[in-house]
């Protein structure tokens, strides 16, 4: 998406809720907890300051339809040539354990590795973030608007949020919420919720005590096939990789230094000729994860079969 007009901005600013006090805090830890996470797993980033995202830029909105001023559907977005997220006030409200798991998915966009592509008029569009490359504003605006590795990106960074967030729940502000969702009526609530919409119950992290609503973690089909290409990658370079989380820091390296020539190296090591640029394809619907992992896996018996 471009930066977005002057108008749109001012109108963000008419129509954001003010931020509790712990919302406050929470942006604070989120963005702690991510930079941990950066500085564990991309040695070069271990000393140096990593892009805090502030409180201003991200903004609560009263009950709207995103629709009116984005092309989008979502509870949440993030605007990386603004640097701004931005959150529906009902979404956000549902529970602190949703605001922070959403936040900090957006966060961890705009730490991801940005590069950001301004032309005469003063337009600003991105080009990369995070794994995924954009095409140009000229192509923009010639109507021929294409992108490399959305749904790559989407998966490292749900796969993060899903480590992260057992670590919020740990966090002593949720200690009754903790011990709530461990009660026969909310693990009866989760289970139904998940039979009702077709979700894994494990990605259903918080449910209301009425069953009807819950905080469920987003990209399942995009984290099962990044599941799978960590424990294949692991199987092919054992003596490289001991276990998944060490396959995991190699796309958290990419995310975050926009790097993606090792990256390419152990992918197609693993899964053959032409694999990374099938992955490349991949969008971030749910039916192209679907589809990539059953090309990867038929590329990989294939590549089995050779050896
Ligand atoms: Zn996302």
């Amino acid at each position: 998406m471009a930066s977005l007009p002057k108008k749109t901005i001012e109108w963000i600013e008419r129509n954001q809720i003010e931020k509790t006090k712990d919302e406050v805090f929470l942006i604070d830890q989120l963005n702690k907890l991510a930079d941990d996470l950066i500085r564990d797993s991309v040695p070069k980033f271990k000393d140096i300051d990593i892009p805090y995202i502030n409180t201003e830029n991200i903004h609560i909105l009263k009950d709207i339809d995103f629709k009116t001023i984005i092309k989008s559907e979502c509870n949440a977005l993030v605007n990386i040539e603004n640097r701004g997220i931005l959150i529906k006030g009902s979404f956000a409200r549902k529970s602190p354990l949703v605001f922070s798991s959403d936040i900090l998915h957006e966060i961890l966009h705009l730490k991801g590795f940005t590069s950001i592509e301004v032309n005469k008029e003063g337009e600003s569009f991105p080009r990369r973030s995070g794994v995924s490359s954009l095409s140009s504003i000229k192509k923009e605006k010639e109507g021929d608007f294409h992108a490399h590795f959305l749904g790559l990106n989407e998966a490292i960074v749900s796969s993060v949020q899903k480590t992260l967030l057992s670590k919020i729940i740990d966090m002593s502000m949720f200690e009754k919420e903790k011990e709530r969702m461990k009660g026969f009526s909310a693990v009866k609530n989760k289970v139904e919720l998940a039979k009702k919409n077709g979700l894994d119950v494990r990605d259903i992290y918080w449910v209301t005590e009425s069953g009807r609503e819950g905080g469920v973690l987003p990209y399942p089909k995009h984290r099962e096939l990044l599941d799978y290409m960590m424990g294949e990658i692991m199987v092919q370079y054992p003596e490289k990789y001991k276990n998944k989380n060490e396959v995991f820091k190699e796309f958290l390296k990419a995310h975050f230094s926009g790097e993606l020539i090792n990256l390419g190296k152990i992918i197609e090591g693993t899964f053959g000729k032409g694999s990374f640029r099938v992955l490349g394809e991949m969008t971030d619907e749910n039916e192209s994860a679907e589809r990539t992992l059953e090309r990867l896996k038929r590329m990989k018996e294939t590549e089995v079969g050779h050896a």
